[in-house]
């Protein structure tokens, strides 16, 4: 059986298993590639924000982010077989990285995160997977040196962690100056690899909550993002099944 994928907001979310996604991030060569994590926050935002949303619809994989989207793929008739998120991916990406001898660039964060995300993966994979990184608090003088540092660095893939949609649009403001098969946006990732910002216990994750553990994290920062955004993206959804089976129920 084909899978369909996820039609959201003019927007085309990959319908994939977590293996399958890695298998597109690692066979991404020749020209430069961009990849993006789509969730609740992202749709909301995208409705917004109309350059941001451009990006996504250029974009080579938009992946399924989360427990928002699994119900929007519930409630508009395309079942999401998997929850696609980049914290999830990064150690199989890793391990894929030692494995092929493909190596990153990390980008994003607060000084001292990424050295620590850098430890993170010579303990876990026993190897030098990463070819450089950076924080993600330069000023534009500095990015000249930053986008050299990733050139000269042979990394085979970007991931810029510096929020949504900020890395997004760093990624195709830069595009034509970076010399990297693939780039991805990758939110707070390397805080949770860091070890800066816990990350939700497991039950939490498999019962689709991490947001709630988010939110009980940053409180101050979250609120907005989940306590009003959930309730706009369900709003968002419920218009979007309405005015379907409406257009269903004249046209019979
Ligand atoms: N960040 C950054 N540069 C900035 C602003 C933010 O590198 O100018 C980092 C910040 O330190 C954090 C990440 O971007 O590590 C944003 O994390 P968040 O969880 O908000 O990501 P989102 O969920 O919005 O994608």
């Amino acid at each position: 059986m084909v899978r369909q994928d996820l039609e959201l907001l003019d927007l085309s979310i990959a319908n994939v298993t977590m293996a399958e996604a890695l298998d597109m991030v690692l066979g991404a060569a020749g020209g430069m590639h961009t990849m993006h994590f789509v969730n609740a926050h992202c749709i909301n935002v995208a409705a917004k924000d109309s350059e941001y949303h451009k990006i996504l619809s250029q974009s080579d994989a938009l992946f399924a982010d989360g427990s928002g989207i699994k119900l929007a793929g519930k409630w508009l008739g395309t079942p999401i077989i998997d929850n696609v998120n980049g914290t999830d991916m990064f150690p199989l990406l890793c391990q894929a990285c030692a494995r092929s001898g493909k190596r990153l660039f990390l980008l994003g964060a607060a000084p001292g995160i990424a050295q620590k995300v850098v430890d993170w993966t010579k303990e876990h994979t026993r190897s030098e997977i990463v070819a450089g990184y950076h924080h993600g608090f330069f000023t534009s003088g500095d990015e000249p040196s930053v986008v050299e540092s990733i050139n000269s660095s042979g990394a085979d893939l970007l991931l810029v962690a510096m929020g949504v949609p900020a890395q997004e649009k760093w990624i195709a403001r830069l595009r034509d100056r970076l010399d990297v098969p693939l780039c991805m946006g990758v939110g707070g990732l390397f805080d949770f690899y860091s070890g800066s910002i816990p990350r939700a216990p497991k039950w939490m994750r498999s019962v689709g909550i991490e947001w709630v553990w988010r939110l009980c994290m940053e409180p101050r920062r979250m609120w907005r993002r989940y306590i009003v955004g959930n309730v706009v993206f369900i709003a968002r959804i419920a218009r979007i099944r309405f005015s379907r089976v409406h257009k269903e129920s004249t046209t019979e």
